[in-house]
């Protein structure tokens, strides 16, 4: 008996975090951290047709897993049909959810399907993001997102320098994305949405140096983008499998440059690098820098605001495991970190370490 298939515009995947947001798996999050934003993912029997060497959704990726199964950011993506999300958001399951974002893939039916999608949604929900493949859509497709409902943008650009872009999703893999078109669909998106309302994510920790990342975000903010900021998680079966994880003074150092150049604080031009291209200076006065450091906001996840948060899109354990959250090792806080939490963070800022150590401590969470 054929198995009719489970695809897009009628089903979508949605994050682990959201299917239990929206009440479809059991679960508590680690610490109770809420998901406020539910990301949801286009889905094909036939995959992305991309390569990115990290991604766990990769065409190339090389797994026994069906597709389906596969991860993307870390977790798993269960499929479920779009009108269980509407009845969720309606139903008063997850009150709440501020935004839903739907992710494209790099597939020929994603253009259509992702503004059905977004159709679809807006009557149970007034903040909808699409996270965009700029391969496959062009600049009056922009025009018909927002017609269609969405109001903010995401552009995973990941790579922060053209080198590792090319080699990480473009002719190094043979995949077909293309660094300038990226950054043209930037410029492009924030002419048409707005600059508040264009984000573009880079992920710490696949070849960069901190001081290339600092100015890609630098460059974002130039154009009007803000930077939502991601530190690599190596997933099972893709190209970059065992690759590690960026070491935590990286991750922290990156995170608090990201935030003192998106509010506007200080700038990468006046922050100093040490020969490794280190952040040794946030070139701003030592008070500014302690009053941020302590507000923690710098070191919780930077993602599409909502209705009354800045970063409704807090995706929790989205770029670590919740072991390494327990032993003081977040990415990104899902919620603002205690002020032991920024005891710990203050001496990760000052380390400059250049391999990630998972610390050895007793703990009844599993790794
Ligand atoms: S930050 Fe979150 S809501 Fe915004 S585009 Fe990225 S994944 Fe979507």
């Amino acid at each position: 008996m054929t198995v009719p298939a489970q695809e897009s515009p009628e089903y979508v995947r949605t994050s682990l975090a959201a299917a239990m947001t929206i009440g479809k798996v059991q679960g508590r999050f680690y610490r109770d951290a809420k998901l406020y934003c539910i990301n949801i993912l286009l889905t094909y029997d036939e995959g992305c047709h991309a390569k990115c060497a990290y991604c766990g959704l990769s065409g190339s990726r090389q797994t026994e897993r069906e597709w389906t199964e596969n991860s993307f950011i870390r977790v798993d993506w269960p499929v479920f049909p779009v009108e269980d999300i509407k009845q969720a958001l309606h139903d008063g399951t997850c009150p709440h959810v501020e935004r839903v974002c739907v992710s494209m893939i790099t597939h020929r039916r994603a253009r259509e399907d992702c503004l059905t999608v977004v159709r679809d949604l807006r009557d149970v929900i007034p903040h909808i993001s699409v996270l965009i493949t700029p391969t496959i859509i062009n600049r009056d497709w922009l025009e018909r997102a927002k017609e269609a409902g969405a109001d903010k943008v995401g552009i995973a650009i990941d790579a922060a320098t053209p080198e590792i872009f090319e080699k990480l999703r473009g002719r190094g893999v043979r995949g077909p994305h293309k660094w300038e078109r990226y950054w043209q669909t930037v410029a492009d998106a924030v002419e048409i949405f707005g600059p508040e309302n264009v984000g573009i994510h880079l992920i710490v920790g696949i070849g960069e140096t901190e001081r290339e990342m600092v100015m890609a975000i630098q460059r974002a903010q130039n154009l009007g983008a803000r930077t939502h900021l991601f530190s690599f998680f190596p997933e099972e079966g893709s190209v970059m499998e065992d690759w590690p994880q960026p070491p935590i003074g990286a991750y922290r150092r990156v995170q608090l440059a990201r935030y003192i150049i998106n509010k506007g604080i200080g700038s990468a031009h006046d922050m100093q690098f040490n020969e490794r291209g280190q952040i040794v200076s946030f070139g701003i006065a030592d008070d500014v820098l302690e009053q941020v450091i302590a507000d923690g906001e710098a070191f919780m996840t930077s993602g599409c605001s909502g209705e009354t948060m800045d970063n409704a899109c807090n995706r929790p354990f989205g770029n670590c495991t919740p072991y390494q959250a327990s032993v003081g090792h977040w990415r990104n806080f899902p919620m603002r970190p205690s002020p032991e939490d920024i005891e710990l963070v203050r001496q990760q800022i000052w380390d400059y370490s250049t391999e990630y150590h998972e610390p050895e401590v007793d703990s009844d969470i599993e790794r």
